[in-house]
């Protein structure tokens, strides 16, 4: 895959000040706001900063946590992991493959087939509606 890599001032001119703060600053969205904790449409979530194909509506699940969570992404190659330390606990930050964009924490508590939570930050999402 294309690796995008870009400035932080290329990406400051293209993103709101949220959407910088989360995605290339590794932020976090306060829970329960992001536009697609409750979302229930049908489609994919691309990256917002690149556009890259991440999570189909239908691995979304209702975590209760006030974050989009996914037990999976679209395929193997969508997104990267990478062991985060950060904040006195260890997670594993999810990562966009093609731009290295910030999309929150996977978690193994999630439901079946895979067990796993993607909890990310809706800010960091983009849904494309449609089946
Ligand atoms: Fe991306």
């Amino acid at each position: 895959m294309d690796k995008i890599k870009k400035s932080d001032d290329e990406w400051q001119a293209q993103l709101t000040p949220e959407e910088f703060k989360v995605c290339r600053q590794k932020g976090t969205e306060r829970p329960f706001t992001g536009e697609y904790d409750k979302c229930e449409e049908t489609g994919t979530y691309v990256c917002k900063c690149c556009g890259h194909p991440l999570f189909s509506s239908e691995s979304k699940f209702d975590s209760g946590t006030g974050w989009p969570s996914f037990f999976a992404p679209v395929d193997d190659s969508a997104v990267d992991d990478e062991e985060d330390n950060s904040l006195f606990m260890r997670r594993t930050e999810t990562l966009c493959a093609k731009c290295g964009a910030h999309l929150g924490h996977v978690f193994p508590d999630g439901p079946q087939p895979t067990g796993l939570r993607y909890c990310m930050n809706s800010v960091s999402l983009k849904l494309v509606r449609g089946d």
